[in-house]
């Protein structure tokens, strides 16, 4: 008989450990296993499998507990390999989750450990036999008709019947096969010949001897054109090579880009089927792949021989998970490279503090292109729509924007209007009683949506009928306040009702692949004036558009949090350079209130020292990163009592350890749960590591506890 460890699904924390049955029979380390778990069917992960020649009587008597025998083996072979389990206790270590979390935050679906995994899709197939009976003429014919490892349903089409028949008489047999991933090839085009700025890049990173290289290049300089040489000098060496981008990038164009040169790349994003994520997985593990262009979660692919992994806009936090484990893949990259011996570039054009201070200070290679391609940056011109505002103008679409509008209509050059707001209207206010219109699940103002004519919560997606009186006085005084994307999109109508307008957000892209359906129009120049949030921000490549027009570009920097000038410098920055990439000039246009700040006025310079200087002085002396690590732990409940128990012995716990640390916060409700934060920071991250796993342990100790929620190093704290 054989003991078996194994860990149980579940995603609280306190079950961060394996649990022992008993089988007849050997089972592979990291392979799937159904068990009965409190009574109910789980599905469990083996990780230790040992012999012994003891009775389940003996073993119970010996342990103290009962043991329960394993249902059913699902696997037949290992899902993760030694790396990978070592990478995920690596992650539970570092994000403070439970192991299984990691593991199932770093498998497709079809491999999770997850009591609703899918099963594999296969196709059947046929075998030829020989005959060993006779068949009628009419049998001969159609078994002459088959060849082996013919689909079933292909077979069948022949005649059904008499398909049927000869598997009876086990003529031909039946076998199944998973699905094979197949991949269409493209016309291969030349690489760009590299200018001398990014020859000097590419040879530098090969070169060197650090781990990790910046590559701080301005928009349009040509880092894209870098990634590819460098992915083809890795694939040349037979090494695997990964690009990372954020899933707003991975538009059809940059698809486009990437398989215009490789034969055998994989794209691993969201849009994918389970099913198509579990053959990438498969292909990938099987080393039939090299390439891979992914988003956040194809850093936990099964490589095992990595050459690079080129991280494309390092700064967008997109590469941070928000949901437990709250990991950065940035950093399980990094980790990566040190154990299989591969490279990291980051890239951006804004890079975050963090690597760029590394970069300064010789920890990571840097690397720099100041040039663009056509060596014009855009003019960037500021709106103070304070003074708009005073002289009676527009301050949804200024005089000057509008103007530049028309030169580019007449021109026939095309323009993109950002906006990181959707919706028609984000505030209802009373003009009588002054109150506003909240979400009564949350402790957020409501954003009418004129298309359905209904008021929507944007935090929790609840949606509320459209009333004309106030709730709280009764009077009919209504009034909207400030504007989101469709009320954009309506003026523009207004102001130029010949123009081809087309807007693009969360509202407007519901439909899976309507995204790219729009970004393929205003390729192909059937669209005018393209209206958009942050999806439309980044990574685009258009000729024609040679006007960029940001409103509200200081919204952000409204937002009190420690992140926001970064955030919205970072924005600012990729936005702008949307425009002008190619032959003509290009042009900015920002509407803003706060014009003085630094944020806009470095976009305004396209100054991005002169940014980092002021934060990076900002953050020192508040101590926050990258001078300090930060653990957030929040805190939530519908039940106030519970609540404010658990605050009480997590705040007793963290007051005395020696970091600086802040009171409970309170934070706004949402989706009926009240919520509370406690901050940690100090500069040693073992040590705050150390202390928040303790607070954990003590925590689940104790029974019936609010949920907790830890975020090592978040990217705002709200
Ligand atoms: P980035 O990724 O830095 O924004 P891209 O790689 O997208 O820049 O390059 C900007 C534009 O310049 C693209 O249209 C690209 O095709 C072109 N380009 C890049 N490198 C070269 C080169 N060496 N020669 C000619 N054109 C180039
Ligand atoms: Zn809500």
């Amino acid at each position: 008989m054989y003991l078996i460890e194994a860990y149980v699904t579940n995603a609280s924390l306190n079950i961060n450990r394996p649990f022992t049955y008993i089988y007849q029979d050997n089972i592979d380390r990291y392979t799937r296993i159904k068990v009965s778990f409190n009574n109910s069917l789980n599905v469990a992960l083996v990780v230790e499998s040992t012999y012994t020649d003891k009775s389940k009587t003996q073993l119970e008597e010996e342990l103290g507990f009962k043991i329960s025998e394993v249902i059913e083996v699902i696997d037949d072979n290992p899902i993760i390999s030694d790396e990978l389990y070592e990478l995920a206790k690596w992650l539970s270590r570092t994000t403070v989750s439970p192991l299984i979390s990691c593991l199932n935050a770093m498998l497709p679906k079809t491999l999770k450990t997850s009591k609703t995994y899918t099963n594999p899709r296969v196709v059947k197939k046929i075998k030829k036999n020989d005959i060993n009976i006779n068949l009628t003429k009419r049998q001969k014919e159609v078994y002459d008709l088959l060849t082996d490892d013919m689909n079933l349903s292909d077979a069948r089409k022949i005649s059904l019947g008499i398909v049927n028949k000869l598997i009876d008489f086990n003529i031909i047999s039946v076998y199944e096969m998973e699905l094979e991933y197949v991949n269409e090839s493209i016309d291969k085009s030349v690489f760009k010949t590299l200018t001398p700025d990014q020859q000097n890049a590419y040879d530098s990173i090969i070169k060197t001897d650090k781990v990790v290289s910046l590559l701080f290049g301005v928009t349009g300089s040509g880092k894209t054109e870098v990634y590819l040489h460098l992915a083809r000098y890795y694939l040349s060496k037979n090494k695997q090579v990964l690009i990372m981008v954020p899933e707003i990038s991975l538009t059809p164009q940059m698809i486009q880009r990437v398989k215009e040169r490789f034969d055998d790349v994989i794209f691993y994003h969201s849009e994918l089927s389970d099913q198509e994520r579990y053959e990438q997985y498969k292909r990938v593990k099987q080393n039939e792949v090299k390439i891979v262009v992914g988003t956040r979660s194809s850093i936990f692919l099964p490589f095992n021989d990595l050459g690079i992994i080129i991280i494309d806009e390092e700064h967008d936090s997109s590469y941070k998970q928000d949901n437990v484990p709250c990991y950065q893949a940035k950093n399980v990259a990094i980790k990566r490279a040190y154990d299989q011996k591969c490279k990291v570039l980051l890239a951006s054009a804004t890079p975050s503090l963090d690597a760029y201070t590394y970069a300064l200070n010789g920890k990571y290679q840097l690397l720099q292109l100041k040039d663009r391609i056509n060596l014009n940056l855009p003019d960037i011109e500021i709106v103070d729509l304070s003074k708009q505002i005073r002289n009676k103008g527009s301050y949804i679409i200024s005089n000057s924007l509008k103007d530049s509008i028309i030169d580019n209509l007449v021109n026939n050059k095309q323009t993109i209007i950002l906006l990181n707001r959707r919706g028609y209207s984000p505030i209802i206010k009373c003009s009588e009683c002054n109150s506003t219109l909240m979400c009564s699940d949350c402790d957020i103002p409501l954003n009418y949506h004129k298309d359905e004519n209904i008021l929507k919560c944007h935090q929790c997606g609840r949606t509320y009928k459209m009333i004309d009186i106030c709730p709280n006085c009764h009077n009919k005084s209504l009034i909207y306040y400030g504007f989101g994307t469709k009320r954009v999109e309506e003026e523009m109508h207004k102001l130029f009702p010949s123009a081809r307008i087309e807007r693009m957000d969360r509202d407007s892209v519901t439909k899976k692949g309507s995204h790219q359906m729009i970004l393929d129009r205003f390729a192909k120049k059937e669209i005018d004036i393209l209206i958009g949030t942050q999806m439309i921000a980044k990574g685009l490549d258009f000729p024609d558009v040679t006007l960029v027009g940001i409103l509200n570009g200081d919204a952000g920097l409204m937002h009190q949090d420690f992140n926001s000038a970064k955030l919205t410098f970072d924005l600012l920055m990729q936005a702008s350079g949307r425009s002008g990439r190619a032959d003509s000039k290009g042009k900015v246009i920002i509407q803003a209130f706060n014009v003085d700040h630094y944020a806009i006025k470095a976009v305004l310079n396209h100054d991005y020292n002169y940014f980092y200087n002021i934060e990076m002085r900002y953050r020192e002396k508040v101590s926050y990163p990258p001078f300090s690590h930060i653990i957030e732990i929040i805190v939530s409940d519908t039940n106030e009592d519970r609540l404010s128990r658990t605050l009480q012995l997590l705040s007793d716990r963290v007051n005395a350890l020696p970091f600086k640390t802040y009171r409970p916060y309170q934070l706004a409700k949402i989706q009926r749960q009240h919520r509370y934060r406690l901050l940690l920071l100090d500069k040693d991250i073992i040590k705050l590591l150390d202390a928040t796993h303790l607070i954990v342990n003590e925590y689940l100790e104790n029974k019936n506890m609010s949920h907790i929620k830890i975020d090592v190093d978040p990217l705002y704290i709200e």
